[in-house]
């Protein structure tokens, strides 16, 4: 391997603008912390930043996450696996922290709803308490779902949103609203150099199987030639983005210079009838469609406002929907059919 072990003294890095040096090209070598770094988001982000040469420790307590989606780095000297609640504190020393540790997908941050908050709001609270203490940079990655409802179209950074404060959706929302005001008081507070990405619907290779997420429900079931559960009528909207974007807008946000929060998000704005449609299109023609009443308090529209992060961080989307997903079609042929190799693509 190419990778040879390098020892780092304490350091501060210093930033200088990204302008347009390609990340790649930049300083090497930092040391960084990703939270959720075995989920499907943290994992990607961890091969980017393996590869640009840093030195990379998951934390992550294996709720949504797998070893599966990491363990091609696990020869890795420059990489490190830490099973650990980031509801406990911890103790590390690092650069840059990612902090990501949180369930997703609706289905699974409704089974401990109290899980879910702790998770963000003392979780978020111990990592922005180590960044204070080693003076690291710290990365939030908030949500599209701090702005609830939304009664302003397409939504913008300055919306405050509209969020049921008692709902079952509440424990996450709330939570990365809470999350986010944390974030924002260590950074007036204490000095700690925050950023906070807002991110709108993602998907890709690594998605869990069974999350119970719209694009991860079409395929698997598309694959398995089950009918399609489109919820209510179908005609709510969201704004699908593919990963490889979302890394690359987590990347620069967290190298610029903006403490946010930036939406980060594809404003392609699809109904859940027209994302059947592209499914169909994709993997099976036959696919059949199948109605299901709706879940409570599900926003009726979604779309990012991107103008901010295209202007401040140079970021936009480049992966259409009719290119992503075929992109994740392969890896979810695989899990389901392969030989249980799970997350070996
Ligand atoms: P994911 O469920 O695949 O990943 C979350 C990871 O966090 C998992 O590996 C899980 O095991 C870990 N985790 C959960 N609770 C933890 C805890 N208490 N301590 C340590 N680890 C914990 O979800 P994802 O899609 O990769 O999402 C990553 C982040 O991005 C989350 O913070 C999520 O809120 C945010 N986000 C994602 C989307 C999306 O569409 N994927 C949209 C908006 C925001
Ligand atoms: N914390 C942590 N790792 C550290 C430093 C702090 O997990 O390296 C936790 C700490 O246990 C506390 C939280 O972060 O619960 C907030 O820390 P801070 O120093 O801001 O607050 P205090 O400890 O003074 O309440
Ligand atoms: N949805 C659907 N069929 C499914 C799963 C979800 O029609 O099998 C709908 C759901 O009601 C919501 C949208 O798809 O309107 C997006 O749901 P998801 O859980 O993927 O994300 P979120 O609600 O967090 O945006």
């Amino acid at each position: 391997s190419r990778d040879s072990f390098r020892y780092y003294e304490p350091h501060r890095p210093s930033y200088g603008s990204v302008g347009k040096i390609p990340l790649e090209l930049k300083r090497k070598g930092l040391r960084i912390v990703v939270t959720g770094g075995a989920g499907f988001v943290g994992s990607h982000l961890v091969d980017r930043l393996i590869a640009r040469g840093d030195s990379v420790i998951v934390v992550d307590n294996f709720f949504t996450g797998r070893k599966e989606n990491v363990m091609h780095h696990f020869n890795n000297p420059r990489f490190e696996l830490i099973r650990h609640d980031v509801v406990e504190p911890l103790l590390l020393e690092v650069d840059q922290i990612y902090h990501l540790a949180c369930p997703a997908s609706p289905v699974h941050y409704k089974h401990n709803p109290i899980k879910t908050i702790k998770t963000n709001v003392v979780g978020t609270l111990n990592m922005l308490g180590l960044a204070k203490r080693v003076g690291a940079r710290f990365l939030l990655t908030s949500t599209s779902e701090v702005y609830g409802d939304p009664l302003q179209h397409p939504q913008v950074e300055t919306y405050w949103g509209n969020v049921n404060p008692i709902g079952v959706r509440s424990c996450y929302d709330e939570g990365k609203r809470t999350a986010e005001t944390l974030a924002m008081d260590y950074h007036r507070g204490a000095g700690v150099e925050v950023r906070i990405a807002r991110i709108f619907n993602t998907y890709g290779p690594r998605m869990c199987i069974d999350d119970g997420r719209v694009v991860s429900n079409f395929v698997a079931q598309a694959l398995r030639k089950e009918p399609l559960t489109v919820y209510g009528d179908g005609k709510q909207t969201r704004s699908f983005q593919y990963v490889s974007d979302l890394v690359e807008g987590l990347m620069r946000l967290m190298e610029g210079e903006h403490v946010g929060p930036f939406n980060l998000g594809n404003p392609g704005e699809f109904t859940m009838l027209e994302l059947a449609q592209v499914v169909q299109e994709t993997i099976d023609p036959d696919a059949q469609i199948e109605f299901k009443p709706n879940t409570p308090d599900d926003p009726h529209k979604r779309k990012p406002d991107i103008a901010k992060a295209k202007d401040l961080l140079g970021w936009e989307p480049k992966v259409s929907l009719r290119k992503g997903l075929p992109l994740m079609v392969s890896d979810f042929q695989q899990r389901i059919f392969g030989d249980h190799k799970e997350g070996s693509t």
